[in-house]
């Protein structure tokens, strides 16, 4: 890997939205309704950062049914987002929270119906 390559994917993750979407898939597989849910972005602004974020090779995607399940190719990214906290010196965690929550009553995904 050449210094390009590595400063191609740290800058394909430091959009805002997307450190927040890779926080929301976390340890899981999420879908678009989901993550729309969990950051309270419209669908079609989540799907560009989800394409992106496929384009780098950092996340991956399964069609199940009628929707599409995202989820982090390397569980190793959220260590990198937890090291940017550990870097940048701040005390404060403002993180959203590591996924996959649960976000029944709110969101209508699969995932978060209860049985
Ligand atoms: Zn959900």
């Amino acid at each position: 890997m050449t210094p390009q390559s590595v400063s191609t994917l740290l800058r394909a993750i430091s959009q805002p939205a997307r450190v927040e979407i890779l926080l929301a898939i976390g340890t899981g597989e999420a879908c678009v309704c989901h993550l729309e849910t969990a950051t309270g972005q419209r669908q079609a602004y989540i799907s560009q950062q989800l394409m992106a974020l496929r384009s780098a090779g950092i996340v991956t995607s399964r069609k199940e049914g009628r929707n599409v399940y995202y989820r982090l190719k390397n569980l190793s990214t959220l260590d990198l987002i937890h090291q940017a906290v550990e870097i940048s010196g701040s005390r404060e965690n403002d993180l959203p929270a590591t996924g996959p929550l649960n976000l029944y009553g709110e969101c209508p995904c699969p995932n978060c119906e209860v049985e």
